[in-house]
Formats: structure tokens, C-alpha cells, sequence
């Protein structure tokens, strides 16, 4: 339902937390949170009111410079911890807004994979995860994994061992970059990055993006660069 994510250079899980609470109005009913947190992929995740991940995140002491989180709201898959976002499979944590209309298919494709949701968004993660293992660049390996999917979405992406990019795609769900001095935010709407940035970057049907500490780069259903227009909002904390 609602998706935060900061690529930086200070820690990013209260930030991550704060954002979520701001995503609420939005309607949820799980929360979760993955860093890369010196180089390894972690999360914690809970069922319930972001207060119940804060409190879970307490005894964890989960940090790192780079994070995605998300709020959902169940479409496949019951409303539980286990089928909470971030979804993991290898190297690849995804978050993820909307209904991926073929996961059945594509799950069926990838019997040498051990599916451990219900959800339709964990075939993501193993679409991208079996590209890298089969050699391809991170770039390369999301973007050939976008071309596989029917249905809507927005995501949030990052890649154990490629530790200061987020990936991110639009198609049917709302999907804005924010742009700071050395750190790159990813927002489902403006008013979770209102308290990071003031200058977004809304990406259009079809666009996906790369996103580091230093920039980012967009492109468009046709793997083109594509430039989009910054737009300056009111906000702050
Ligand atoms: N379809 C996904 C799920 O059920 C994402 C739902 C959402 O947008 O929160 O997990």
C-alpha cells in the first residue's frame, strides 16, 4: 500500500519508521523494513500497527545507510508477518504496491525455486535473484525481470552486494523520487517524502529508476534515459 525507501549516508531506520507513520492515512494492515546493514541484507517485519515493528525493531537494532519499508495492504495472501513486505529471495529484498496478475505463471516457470509466501510479489524477488545468478548485472537483471511482469505496481529494490542502489519501477501505482544533497529518497506519495525532501521527481507510467547516494537515472518502458521534471512541494517536518 505505501512504500518508503532511502539510499544516504547516515543511518536510514528511523527515517524509514517515521516515513511509514506518515504513509498510515494510507491504510494497512502489516509493516515492514529491509537495510543493508554492512553489506548483509536484514529486515523485521510485523503484523499489525507500525508500533508493533517499532517495538519488534527494539530488541533488533537493525541500521544501515540504505533501507526500503512498506506498508501493506493484503491482495494475495493473508494478512500475517510472514506475508508482510520486504519479501527476500537470495540477494534481492523488494517492496511492493499493487497486484502482479501472472505471479501463478511465473511461479510455475521457477519450480527450482522454494517459495515461502503466499504472497504474488515474492516472485519478484526470485525473478531478480535468478538473474544475477545467472550472471546478469544488477541493472540488467531488474530490468530484464520488469519485462516478465502483467499487472500494476510500484517498487522498491535493493541487491546484497551492491550496497548503494535502490531500484525502483512504476506501472499502474504512483511512484515519486526525492531529491536531497547526498542522499536519494523513494516515496508511494508525496507526503512520506514531504519531511526528507522538497524537490520530487514523479516518475511516469512505465518508468523505472536507479537510485545512488550521488543520483539518480530514469528510463522509460523502453529502457531509454528519459529526464523528468522536478517538481519543488511544500513540506518539512
Ligand atoms: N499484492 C501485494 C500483496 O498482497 C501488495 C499489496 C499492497 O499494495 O500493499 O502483498
Amino acid at each position: 500500500c505505501g512504500i518508503i525507501g532511502i539510499v544516504g549516508t547516515t543511518t536510514v531506520t528511523e527515517r524509514l519508521i517515521d516515513g511509514l507513520k506518515r504513509l498510515e492515512y494510507r491504510g494497512y494492515d502489516s509493516s515492514g523494513i529491509a537495510v543493508l546493514d554492512g553489506g548483509t541484507l536484514k529486515r523485521e517485519r510485523a503484523e499489525g500497527k507500525i508500533k508493533a515493528l517499532e517495538t519488534k525493531l527494539g530488541g533488533a537494532a537493525l541500521d544501515g545507510t540504505i533501507g526500503i519499508a512498506h506498508t501493506r495492504w493484503a491482495t494475495h495472501g493473508v494478512p500475517n508477518e510472514n506475508n508482510a513486505h520486504p519479501h527476500f529471495a537470495g540477494r534481492v529484498g523488494v517492496v511492493h504496491n499493487g497486484i502482479i496478475e501472472n505471479f501463478l505463471d511465473l511461479r510455475k516457470d521457477m519450480s527450482h525455486r522454494k517459495f515461502t509466501t503466499e504472497t504474488d510479489t515474492e516472485v519478484v524477488a526470485h525473478l531478480v535473484d535468478d538473474a544475477l545468478s545467472s550472471g546478469q548485472a544488477p541493472i540488467d537483471a531488474f530490468r530484464t525481470s520488469l519485462k516478465k511482469l502483467k499487472g500494476a505496481y510500484a517498487f522498491g529494490l535493493i541487491i546484497d552486494g551492491f550496497d548503494d542502489h535502490i531500484f525502483a519501477a512504476r506501472a499502474g501505482s504512483p511512484l515519486a523520487l526525492g531529491i536531497g544533497d547526498d542522499e536519494i529518497y523513494l516515496g508511494s506519495d508525496a507526503m512520506a517524502l514531504a519531511m526528507l525532501s522538497q524537490k520530487l521527481v514523479y516518475l511516469e507510467e512505465g518508468d523505472w529508476a536507479v537510485l545512488s547516494p550521488t543520483g539518480y537515472k530514469i528510463f522509460d518502458r523502453d529502457d531509454n534515459p528519459v529526464e523528468r521534471d522536478i517538481t519543488l512541494i511544500q513540506g518539512g517536518p
